[in-house]
């Protein structure tokens, strides 16, 4: 595996992260981390001036993998996986450290304890990058099918609910007949109704 060369790009979300975290801090630790080549801190690293600065930097620095401490990857790790593809990286190199939601939102009036532990999210993040392989995306044929195994009433709101979605569906059952515990039930509640 070639040399890691890690960038760190610490996101101060404006005052979301910075008010509590000291990010300042957390910069400086990080360019004492490992294979760390560079680091970055940025006000708002997701807005196009921040995504300039992760390409200037994967430019300048000849870095092979990035580190964005912000927020949750469930916001923007697509944003950022974009970001390093255009600058050349592979989009699988970049690693996303979430400070804001498993940090400084849940240790608000914590500071210091807040930014070790942003500083400790940090240096776990810098040792994932530094282990992670290129991917390439492929696209393989799908099958619109679906198997559902088990006909309790799980099993059959599953399997109606991928049919009304335009998918072949095969119910499996190993019982004689479908429905489950539920069939077993005299009444059910508020209704009343037979439970079949
Ligand atoms: S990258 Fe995330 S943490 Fe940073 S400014 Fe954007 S939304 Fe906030």
């Amino acid at each position: 595996m070639e040399q890691a060369r890690i960038g760190v790009f610490v996101c101060d979300c404006g005052l979301n992260i910075a008010s509590t975290v000291d990010c300042g801090a957390v910069a400086l630790a990080a360019e004492e981390m490992p294979d760390v080549a560079c680091v970055v801190r940025n006000k708002y690293t997701c807005a196009d001036p921040g995504q300039n600065e992760i390409k200037k930097a994967i430019a300048e620095h000849g870095l092979n993998r990035v580190v964005v401490a912000s927020c949750s990857p469930r916001m923007h790790e697509p944003t950022f996986r974009n970001c390093v593809e255009e600058a050349g990286v592979n989009p699988y190199l970049m690693e996303m450290v979430n400070l804001r939601e498993h940090c400084s939102w849940v240790h608000t009036n914590q500071k210091e304890a807040a930014t070790r532990k942003a500083i400790d999210l940090v240096r776990a993040g810098v040792a994932r990058a530094g282990l992670l392989e290129a991917q390439e995306e492929a696209q393989v044929p799908v099958t619109r099918a679906a198997l559902v195994i088990g006909g309790g009433i799980t099993g059959i709101q599953a399997a109606l609910d991928l049919a009304n979605g335009g998918h072949q569906v095969y119910l499996v059952e190993k019982e004689a007949s479908i429905g489950g515990l539920m069939a077993k039930l005299d009444k059910t509640y508020p209704t009343m109704d037979c439970s079949i």
